[in-house]
């Protein structure tokens, strides 16, 4: 099982973002923590094996302060089977990463840094809204090797209005330059409700155009590769055994448990002759709707989706394709007791026809083309549902 804690936090809101995460007018982070710690003591029967990964995602986790987030992390290992943890992540903001934070996360067993540095250009930080300047990414990674930790991701993005390929390459050159174990590139998506996406509807901005946004990310492969970093999914890049098995756990549809705001959790409830079946509990979405829900000791009354083996079967296409070693014939019929031919062999044939697809060591995987029209692919798989 795989552990996910949101910390919905931040100095303050960018301009792009659509996750859930507040501006700390007040100081709420302590009540928070308790309140996630009694989430986990009420929910503690989900949890049918140890733990394999833990992901402290945000928000902002680097706003604790290192004391709190010390004795958060103590509590939190009574209560829950973490001795088994094999990868520990914490996101971090390069604005409030501190030498103290750090040293607390390495005495606690945390051995993955991810900080999102998104750009090496100070005026498309400034545009996003960011708190932080490249100076502080060159700051941050400079205290995590000084202090010996030389497992961190940096999330870089393209796609920004005013972006050109010289910053983006800029960018990517600079990131390189850092020596990460591991880089993820994300295409900006412009979410509806957020400021960027009001000013691109007024015309106040715009976005770089389709072609370029495609050639940003071509040249991201190119010269991450180049670096020696290996695509493995989509957007992920990672030096030899470098990759995040929490997010691989994710893709295979490991059963995981998400702690706080907005967090999910996937649990199998049963696999029977028809394939599996599992159940999606989302907790609420408002800071004061969660802290309820756990203070009134309800947290058995999650939103709770059940998913058929159908759902299950179609979920593993769209997860596993994400990653560059597909799906193999294999591992779909361990999950589901069907081989993938008798669910989606029409389907499969077709694109291997026109290109999109390889069968290759008894995996299917998308061949580049495939990948740049995932979602078209996908639409397709829906109407095979098999
Ligand atoms: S730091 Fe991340 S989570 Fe926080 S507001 Fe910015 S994009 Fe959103």
């Amino acid at each position: 099982m795989e552990l996910y804690i949101h910390i919905p936090f931040c100095s303050r809101k960018c301009e792009y973002c659509s996750f859930v995460s507040f501006p700390q007018s007040e100081n709420r982070i302590p009540e928070y923590l308790e309140t996630v710690l009694m989430e986990a003591e009420q929910r503690i029967r989900e949890v049918t094996e140890p733990f394999t990964s833990v992901y402290i995602g945000g928000g902002t986790p680097s706003l604790i302060l290192p004391s709190l987030l010390d004795s958060f992390i103590h509590h939190l290992k009574v209560i829950l089977p973490l001795e088994s943890i094999q990868e520990f992540t914490i996101e971090s903001n390069p604005g409030t990463l501190t030498e103290d934070f750090i040293r607390t996360c390495i005495a606690l067993g945390i051995n993955r840094f991810s900080l999102g540095m998104q750009s090496a250009d100070n005026g498309i930080l400034k545009n996003l809204g960011r708190i932080h300047s490249y100076a502080d990414v060159i700051n941050s990674v400079r205290l995590l090797n000084q202090l010996n930790v030389n497992n961190y991701n940096l999330d870089l993005m393209f796609g920004i209005p005013s972006q050109t390929m010289e910053i983006w390459t800029d960018t990517l050159n600079k990131a390189i330059s850092l020596k990460p174990a591991h880089i993820s590139a994300y295409g900006l998506i412009p979410e509806e409700g957020t400021p960027l996406f009001r000013a691109l509807q007024s015309g106040v901005t715009s976005l770089p155009s389709p072609d370029l946004e495609r050639d940003m990310y071509d040249t991201a492969l190119t010269m991450l590769e180049k670096a020696g970093y290996r695509q493995y999914e989509i957007s992920n890049f990672a030096r030899e055994n470098r990759e995040c098995i929490h997010n691989i756990g994710y893709w295979d549809q490991t059963p995981y448990m998400g702690l706080g705001v907005s967090a999910a959790s996937m649990q199998i409830i049963g696999k029977t002759e028809n394939g599996l079946n599992c159940v999606r509990k989302t907790n609420p979405e408002t800071l004061d709707g969660y802290m309820l829900l756990v203070k009134n000791h309800e947290s058995d009354r999650l939103h709770t989706d059940f998913i058929s083996p159908e759902e299950a079967r179609f979920e593993t296409m769209m997860l596993a394709l994400r990653m560059n070693r597909g799906i193999s014939e294999s591992r779909f019929f361990d999950l589901h007791r069907i081989h993938i031919d008798d669910c989606y062999g029409p389907s499969l044939k077709k694109m291997e026809e026109n290109g999109l697809m390889i069968h290759q060591d008894a995996s299917w995987k998308l061949t580049r083309r495939g990948m740049d029209i995932q979602n078209s692919i996908l639409l397709d798989f829906m109407d095979y549902r098999g």
